[in-house]
């Protein structure tokens, strides 16, 4: 079939549209995407998901949702459930496709069968010790295990003792016969079974012999008619095993392993262990805490499906590693919400302003337009009073020079509003300001036809009609690019202490006190914000998505 798609080629469609001209697998694509289920997906998972599901999509091939479940100590169905939630909302169907290696189970054993009866495979009484100082080095071959020559038989009989449970953990292993003088270490009599005596979310206690990944996936893929099995790279020197377990058991039309670069995003660390980490001991809220790289956790802070889409395209694949810098997932966003999100008014650190030439008691509606970048969002009403609420960062009283916001005696143009002119700064007894004073020039309504201009334009609120607000602000989780470079150090220390600021006092337009759980809009002039699920009842939580420009300078600054 014919690759149908504007995406630009890379070395993987090379591949496969090679495979096509030949013709094999009668010309057809089918990928898959296997996560274990040991934590939630993150960012890095969305790119393989994106390229394995948008594979299939641009030759009209198939991808299936396969959970790789063959380690029962670290796996939960929780994760099985919030898996299947976030490749949804990433945007992809596997229809009726969706398997567990689990499911293989009593298949992979009896492959295993067939290679000891093939003399393939032999079952071991070595210790993990005994196994480890069999391996050898890099440099120097390893030596044969003492058990290797056992007969057909004894195999046999000690591989279904294995399966009854009959011998403890640790205390036989069942390994494939290759060569321990392999220069690829993988080669060297790798591992097929261990016995684990542990109870497994999908088959309970059916099981107590679990087979290793390099056995299970190889053959979960060629069970599921797999023909190009994408991974990353880490993986390349285990491809020589990969085809090795499939060709030594005879099988045709084999799927192919194409390895691709892992994504690394600078300031956060991709290590599923690390992540637990951090939920576990309780630096950040939960797997989706909105700091974390993980697809809920982004979710939860304003991405949206199309953003993450759009950025593991413009990723792209690589044959190499490397670190992609963080801001180009946030222009992602930023591309995105430009187009879809309303522009709102929002006040995050208010200062009260009494417009004391006009009449107390009297609201009018002014109206604005939601969205510039799309005019079929149309426009909203926005009430206007003698109490309003600006930011204190647009009031300077002594202001620096090429400050042309407002300040005692100069003017300001009120978004969709008034020019308005500072008279007089109160002031409490400590000093601080507490109110501003001004006028407004009734003849500079917006959309009236006047034509006075000021140099600033600022955002407001009316008090009176004003909802109050939470708004969360995040800054990167770690301190330094790659927290993963510092071996010496608990990469916990690297966490930027700064990375949440919760302002609790911000006033919202009236027309916000309806926006729903997952709401997106853009605050004018300051970012992208979504309504958080902590917004229950009448309190209202945003969190702040992505500022309108890059926040960057904070952290190196410090
Ligand atoms: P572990 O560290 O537990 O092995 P993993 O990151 O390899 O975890 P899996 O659940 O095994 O996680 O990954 C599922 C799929 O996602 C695999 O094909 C894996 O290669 C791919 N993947 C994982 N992390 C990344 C990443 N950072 N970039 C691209 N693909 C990734
Ligand atoms: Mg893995």
């Amino acid at each position: 079939m014919e690759e149908n798609t504007n995406t630009p080629t890379n070395f993987i469609r090379e591949f496969i549209n090679e495979d096509l001209k030949q013709n094999k697998n009668d010309g057809k694509v089918h990928t898959r995407f296997p996560p274990e289920p040991n934590g939630y997906l993150h960012i890095g998972h969305a790119k393989s998901i994106c390229l394995n599901f948008g594979i299939a999509r641009d030759y009209q091939g198939l991808c299936n949702l396969r959970f790789d479940d063959t380690n029962p100590v670290k796996e939960d169905v929780e994760y099985v459930d919030s898996i299947i939630e976030d490749v949804k909302w990433l945007g992809f169907d596997w229809d009726d496709r969706m398997y567990y290696a689990s499911g293989y189970f009593e298949r992979l054993y009896d492959y295993a069968v067939q290679l000891i009866k093939d003399g393939n495979a032999y079952v071991d009484s070595s210790t993990a010790g005994e196994i480890k100082n069999q391996k050898g080095t890099p440099t120097e071959p390893g030596i044969n295990s003492p058990y290797r020559n056992r007969s057909v038989d004894e195999n046999l009989k000690l591989f279904t003792e294995m399966r009854e449970g009959k011998h403890e953990d640790g205390a036989l292993t069942l390994r494939a016969k290759i060569d321990m003088a392999s220069p690829n270490m993988h080669m060297r009599d790798p591992l097929i079974y261990r016995i684990k005596k542990a109870t497994h979310h999908n088959t309970g206690d059916k099981w107590c012999i679990y087979p290793m990944y390099d056995y299970a996936h190889p053959l979960s893929d060629w069970i599921e008619g797999i023909t190009h099995s994408l991974c990353t790279l880490e993986f390349e020197v285990h491809r020589p095993l990969y085809d090795w377990f499939l060709k030594t058991l005879n099988l045709e039309n084999l799927p192919r392993q194409i390895e691709f670069a892992r994504l690394n995003l600078t300031y956060t660390v991709m290590s599923k262990r690390k992540l637990l980490e951090l939920v576990m001991e309780k630096y950040v809220s939960g797997w989706d805490d909105p700091r974390m790289p993980t697809i809920c956790g982004l979710r939860r802070r304003g991405y949206t499906p199309e953003s993450i889409r759009n950025f593991a395209d413009k990723v792209g694949v690589a044959k190499r590693d490397a670190m992609t810098d963080v801001a180009l997932l946030e222009h992602s966003v930023r591309e995105d919400l430009n187009k879809k999100a309303p522009r709102v008014m929002a006040v995050m650190n208010p200062v009260k302003v009494i417009i004391t030439n006009y009449p107390e008691g009297q609201t009018e509606e002014l109206t604005t337009i939601n969205n510039p970048e799309d005019e079929s969002m149309g426009s909203r009403n926005i009430p206007f009073s003698r109490e309003i609420y600006i930011e204190q960062d647009d009031f300077q009283e002594v202001p620096h020079k090429k400050f042309h916001r407002l300040s005692p005696g100069n003017e300001v143009r009120l978004k969709s509003a008034y020019i308005i002119k500072c008279n007089e700064v109160i002031k409490n007894d400590a000093g601080e300001i507490v109110e501003l004073h001004c006028t407004h020039d009734p003849e500079t309504k917006s959309g009236s036809g006047s034509t006075r201009s000021v140099k600033g334009t600022i955002h407001w609120v009316s008090a009176l009609h004003a909802v109050k607000a939470e708004i969360r602000l995040y800054d990167r989780l770690f301190t330094i690019e790659d927290p993963s470079s510092h071996e010496e150090l608990d990469f916990k220390e690297l966490l930027n202490p700064h990375s949440l600021d919760i302002l609790s006092n911000c006033y919202i337009e009236p027309e916000l006190a309806k926006a729903k759980i997952g709401d997106k809009f853009q605050f004018v002039r300051q970012g992208y914000f979504c309504v958080d699920p902590l917004s229950i009842n009448d309190k209202l939580v945003f969190n702040r998505t992505v500022p309108l420009k890059d926040s960057w300078s904070k952290i190196e600054k410090k």
